[in-house]
């Protein structure tokens, strides 16, 4: 497992820094003009800023993708609008250690099938990484929701909090009090891989090479960070001096 120095908003930082004032915040693309030949595709923010590009790489969600493709290019736009995401409640839990049972050294638990729990599982951060909690704390993650529990996503705050305690002091033997709790809800958590969806991304790509454009995004590369991020070598281009692509 790869666990990144300071968190994985470490990353996200790392590449805000280098980019410097290339990465604008706060201005989604809203229009896309096809390149072709010799002509540069053309990106055009809700800033109203026009920025040219050889080439274009779209590394949004599937449905955000389709909704800037759907005048230009329909079949791409359709092929991209029927991918599913399953929807995910992440929730995490910080408390002090003489408020829960010990927690075992190790990465954490996934429910098994006929488990009474309805959380997914937990991961236990603060084992894996004693940086993400406070000295004396433990911090840990617990998911509700997926393909078979769509309606977790529609719980109210107090009763996510009444679950994962539940489910928590369930799986460690003994009631959690937290000193924090924060619950983030994503809608579209996670992409599904249905039967001949690598195909149907593939073609989606195929579709788009003459107009400079080139799809990204866990829907097309794989779902996990490693995946995400692998494309982006090639694209990047030849790396300076003295460093080495891994
Ligand atoms: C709960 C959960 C736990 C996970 N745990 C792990 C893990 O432990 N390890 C692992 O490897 N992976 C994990 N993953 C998977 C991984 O985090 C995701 O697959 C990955 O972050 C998806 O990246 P992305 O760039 O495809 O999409 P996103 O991160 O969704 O990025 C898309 C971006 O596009 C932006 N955007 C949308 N519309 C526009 C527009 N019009 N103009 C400009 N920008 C726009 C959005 O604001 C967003 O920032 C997890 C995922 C979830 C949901």
């Amino acid at each position: 497992m790869l666990l990144p120095r300071g968190g994985m908003a470490a990353i996200v930082g790392r590449i805000a820094s280098d980019l410097g004032p290339a990465l604008r915040l706060e201005s989604p693309v809203v229009r896309i003009e096809d390149g072709s030949g010799e002509t540069p595709a053309v990106v055009h923010t809700a800033a109203g800023q026009a920025l040219r590009g050889a080439e274009v790489s779209l590394a949004l969600r599937a449905p955000a993708q389709a909704s800037l493709l759907a005048d230009s290019h329909a079949a791409t736009a359709a092929a991209l609008r029927a991918v599913g995401y399953v929807p995910m409640v992440v929730i995490a839990v910080g408390f002090r250690r003489e408020d829960a049972p010990a927690i075992p050294a190790g990465f954490g638990f996934l429910r098994g099938r006929g488990c009474a729990a309805r959380i997914l599982g937990a991961t236990f951060n603060s084992q894996l990484n004693p940086a993400t909690a406070p000295e004396g704390c433990e911090l840990l993650t617990a998911f509700l929701g997926g393909s078979e529990d769509p309606a977790a996503l529609d719980l109210d705050d107090s009763a996510v909090r009444d679950i994962v305690l539940g489910d928590l002091a369930a799986a460690l033997g003994g009631a959690v009090r937290p000193a924090m709790v924060h619950i983030a809800r994503h809608a579209q958590a996670i992409p599904l891989f249905s039967p001949g969806h690598r195909g149907r991304m593939a073609a989606a790509n195929a579709a788009l090479s003459g107009a400079r454009l080139r799809l990204l995004g866990s829907h097309v590369t794989g779902v996990s960070l490693n995946d995400c991020c692998r494309p982006a070598a090639p694209l990047a281009g030849p790396l300076p001096a003295g460093l080495t692509r891994l």
